[in-house]
């Protein structure tokens, strides 16, 4: 399994050798550069004293490329050639991007279905390249005042960038000429900023409300070593979209039509997002837009009309805050603390706001801006072998989820993909037929949802189940993977205690390039997947059903059943039989409503003579 490297480079260089490492957070707006010098972690500055970066480049015909605070200046008037934002295409197909087209103003060369490319002054480009411009400048920067080489640098992504979006930052990064020692989730740089590891225990939040990406994770601290509880988040929801909305605003106060005038619309952009900073600070901000023809509409944006903008947007991040922490299975008063990343957190009303959710006033002594650089390079001062083995911070994952063969083909994960190991987990099934005596067990990894798109690992057989009625059974089914990523499945079934297990190797045989291209058809596939997965259910679901009544007519259906009722039954049986095999899930499903609805008095007459084999109650989250 592809297990991070146990052993770091350059763990085994003497203490005494300093190497110069960096931690760099390569954000969507802005990006820095910053190093541990005497033992202090700090964000380095450029020539002229700014730390952050903005993460903008702009291509000429002919001329160097230009990064940073003179390319974000030009935007406006060169915006085809002016890329900004860039984060947001890392990874991404040619497809994505196409609906990313409407925010991101650029020419895209046609896709061959590979790497997207824009088209510029100085010729086709691909993200990686452009993420490669903006990390050689952080790189100069750093060299320059640590007055050496680097020996290799720590680049943050957000906790739920997939595999290919990894894969490009880290590509980037070796072709600004960087050594990669390892990319590391932000909320965990911002935690370790915190020095929250050096805490005995806890949870923590992470709330990253950035230009471009919105990040929520529930962190758990355990003995030195952070576990990613859960994470959820926006790829599409930040600071941009709070500058669209107020530049929407403006240019609709001026009457100026985007479509026609876009230069108009990139300065009302940029002017909408100074008078959102001023906003943080003051109660109203005024606010310009210069038409095409030259003449000025000039207003004042105020709290009321500020709050009416932007509250929505904000809004936004409570969903996937409250889903995290139902994902990791707590309530918001576990939470130890709430840590505050990325510049949109300076606004009062986002800070409050997570401060709502949550219940507790979020951690911000540490520029927001910041702390995420400020936690990565402390990260690659210990990864570069500057600081003893046991402080390391080791997170060993999964590549891909592991899971097993439930009905209908499909596969029901047991332990996701980026799991830290050791770990182990167990889930509940049940038997599918009445009678069952036997389960076959069928141990597969991946993240397609139907068992043929999945790895298959191993098979076993649990025997000597108690004949009991279908989904009567409880068989609990344990994945443990230990420190070496050995899987062993068990089963026992619960009642009668009798058990069954086998040990694999979960990624015996799979390559790099075979994970690789597995998460990137899991990504591509996922839509495909999911209506898949609906139909498969349904038909299960519909099978399920079909045999439970025409057994319980069989049994009792002369005794409990008046002719009608009979006839009603049948039909019903008959118009799923239909469905289950020529239509969608939906029409499925509605024919087993029809028929639970037939049915239903008649299970409760076959319940009240004490049969126990009732109908109704055997819902498919039964097999889940
Ligand atoms: P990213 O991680 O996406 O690069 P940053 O953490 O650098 O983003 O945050 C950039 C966002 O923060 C921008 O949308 C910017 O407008 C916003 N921002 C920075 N300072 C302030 C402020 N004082 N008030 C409101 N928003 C701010
Ligand atoms: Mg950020």
């Amino acid at each position: 399994m592809a297990l991070l490297q146990i052993s770091e480079p350059g763990q085994s260089t003497a203490p005494h050798q300093h190497r110069l490492a960096v931690g760099i957070d390569l954000g969507t707006t802005n990006s820095l550069v910053a190093t541990v010098r005497s033992g202090l972690a700090d964000t380095l500055p450029d020539a002229t004293g700014r730390h952050l970066l903005p993460s903008v480049v702009r291509y000429r015909d002919g001329a160097d490329v230009i990064v940073g605070e003179a390319a974000l200046a030009a935007a406006a008037d060169d915006p085809l050639n002016t890329i900004a934002s860039v984060k947001r295409l890392m990874g991404r197909g040619v497809d994505d991007v196409k609906t990313l087209g409407g925010v991101l103003p650029y020419d895209f060369a046609p896709g061959d279905g590979g790497m997207p490319r824009i088209c510029t002054a100085a010729g086709l480009v691909s993200p990686v390249e452009v993420s490669a411009e903006i990390l050689r400048t952080l790189k100069q920067r750093a060299e320059a005042a640590l007055g050496g080489e680097l020996s290799g640098a720590v680049i943050t992504v957000p906790a739920y960038f997939d595999d290919s979006q990894r894969q490009a930052t880290k590509d980037a990064g070796r072709l600004a000429g960087l050594t990669v020692l390892r990319l590391l989730n932000e909320p965990t740089a911002a935690a370790v900023a915190y020095g929250l590891d050096k805490k005995a225990e806890g949870v923590f939040a992470i709330y990253d409300l950035g230009g471009g990406t919105f990040d929520i994770s529930i962190l758990r601290l355990n003995r030195g070593v952070f576990e990613v509880l859960a994470t959820a988040g926006d790829s599409a929801l930040g600071g941009d979209d709070m500058d669209y909305a107020i530049a929407g605003w403006m240019l609709g106060q001026a009457g100026v039509d985007v479509a026609t005038d876009l230069r108009a619309a990139r300065r009302a952009l940029r002017d909408a997002r100074t008078a959102k900073h001023v906003l943080s600070e003051s109660a109203e901000a005024a606010v310009q837009v210069v038409r095409a023809d030259g003449t000025v509409w000039e207003g004042r944006l105020g709290c009321e009309q500020f709050a009416a903008i932007v509250d929505p947007i904000i809004e936004r991040t409570v969903a996937p805050c409250k889903r995290a922490l139902r994902d990791a299975g707590i309530s918001a008063s576990d939470i130890a603390e709430v840590v505050l990343v990325g510049g949109s957190t300076r606004m009062p009303r986002v800070r409050h706001r997570a401060e709502l959710v949550f219940g507790r006033t979020p951690l911000a002594d540490i520029d927001p801006d910041r702390v995420v650089a400020i936690g990565a390079a402390i990260q690659a001062d210990i990864l570069a072998g500057n600081k003893a083995s046991d402080e390391m911070l080791l997170l060993d994952v999964i590549p891909l989820s592991l899971g097993i063969e439930i009905m209908g083909g499909m596969v029901e994960k047991v332990i996701v993909r980026n799991s830290t190991i050791p770990i182990a987990k167990a889930q509940d099934f049940t038997t599918f037929k009445d009678g069952q005596t036997a389960m076959a067990i069928h141990v597969v990894q991946g993240e397609r949802e139907l068992v043929s798109d999945c790895r298959s690992l191993a098979r076993f057989e649990l025997r000597g189940i108690p004949p009991m009625v279908a989904g009567a059974g409880r068989i609990r089914v344990t994945f443990q993977v230990d420190a070496d990523g050995l899987l062993g499945v068990s089963a026992q079934e619960q009642t009668s205690g009798v058990e069954s297990s086998v040990v694999v190797k979960p990624s015996y045989g799979l390559s790099d390039d075979e994970i690789e291209r597995m998460l990137r058809d899991s990504i591509a596939y996922a839509q495909e997947d999911s209506v898949a997965r609906d139909l498969r259910e349904q038909q299960t679901e519909a099978d399920r059903v079909l045999a439970a009544v025409e057994n319980a007519v069989a049994a009792d259906g002369a005794t409990l059943l008046s002719a009608p009722e009979r006839e009603e039954i049948d039909r019903a049986l008959a118009r799923l039989r239909s469905l289950r095999a020529n239509a969608n899930a939906a029409q499925i499903r509605d024919g087993i409503a029809v028929l639970d609805q037939a049915t239903a008095e008649f299970a409760a007459r076959r319940m009240n003579v004490g049969i126990s084999k009732a109908l109704s109650g055997h819902r498919l989250d039964e097999f889940s």
